[in-house]
């Protein structure tokens, strides 16, 4: 159903990358634009109207279609039956406005840049990371210096790891650093420990991350938000150097 605020859209691929956790791109009627680290809202008929929710988008503004990682929320609204759309079905709908204000800061004049996310709160950092390629190869000039802390609980919800570890060798300016809280189930894994917030300190003092020079960034889990908040405000950051994504 495409009409004055909505547009039609299908799912054109999916991946699993664990039974709550899924990847999926989609094509919409029309081109949506949007800034790395903004949201789309998407739609799906059910309970008798539209269900609508707002997902950050993955993909950079440079892809043909959409991309979103999306965790199944049991009891949920809208996810329990987006998890059921095969790919190539109609139905879904996605806002025309691309919405949000979590943007990457290029007007402070601060070069340094920590982002933090859990699980599905990485999708607006892909985004800027994949512009951020895009562009430094083009031959952009880079006076950015970027930190990413993912937290997981175990490593396979960590679904952007090898594409974030690619930019990390690539690009001497950006830091991928993954981390998981329930070690004892991943045995193998050979990263940081502990949940996200537990590790920025002492990551933000090994970078030389200063608080004038520095924004901070937080998306996904309320929790870790607010834990996140309460280190950059022990470390000394000023309150309008953070910048957050609340998923719920
Ligand atoms: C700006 C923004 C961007 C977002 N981007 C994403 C995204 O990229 N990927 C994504 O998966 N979600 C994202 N979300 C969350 C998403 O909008 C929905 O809230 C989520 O998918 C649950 O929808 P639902 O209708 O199934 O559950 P609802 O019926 O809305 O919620 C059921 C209950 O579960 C809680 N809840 C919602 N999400 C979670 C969660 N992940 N874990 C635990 N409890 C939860 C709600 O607070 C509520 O109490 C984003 C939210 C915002 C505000």
């Amino acid at each position: 159903m495409t009409d004055s605020k909505h547009i039609a859209a299908v799912i054109t691929s999916r991946r699993d990358v664990t039974p709550e956790l899924w990847i999926v791109r989609v094509r919409p009627e029309e081109p949506i634009q949007f800034v790395p680290g903004q949201y789309v809202t998407i739609g799906l008929p059910g309970e008798g109207r539209l269900i609508e929710r707002p997902y950050s988008v993955v993909s950079s503004p440079r892809e043909p279609e959409l991309e979103f990682f999306v965790e199944l929320v049991p009891g949920g609204h809208l996810t329990p039956h987006l998890y059921n759309v095969p790919v190539g079905a109609s139905g879904l709908t996605i806002r025309r406005a691309a919405k949000g204000r979590f943007l990457f800061d290029d007007r402070s004049g601060r070069t340094c840049h920590f982002m933090v996310a859990t699980v599905t709160g990485v999708a607006p950092f892909v985004s800027m990371m994949r512009e951020f390629a895009a562009r430094v190869e083009e031959g952009e000039p880079w006076p950015h210096r970027i930190a990413l802390v993912h937290g997981a609980s175990v490593s396979r919800e960590l679904a952007y790891c090898e594409e974030l570890s690619e930019y990390d060798r690539r690009f001497e300016w950006f830091r991928y650093i993954p981390t998981i809280s329930r070690t004892w189930l991943d045995p193998g894994w050979r990263g940081e420990l502990g949940r996200a917030e537990d590790i920025v300190r002492k990551h933000l003092d090994a970078l030389g991350f200063t608080p004038s020079g520095t924004t901070a960034y937080a998306c996904g889990n309320p929790n870790m938000i607010e834990n996140v908040k309460g280190v950059f405000q022990r470390a000394g950051y000023p309150k309008e150097s953070f910048k957050q994504e609340v998923y719920w």
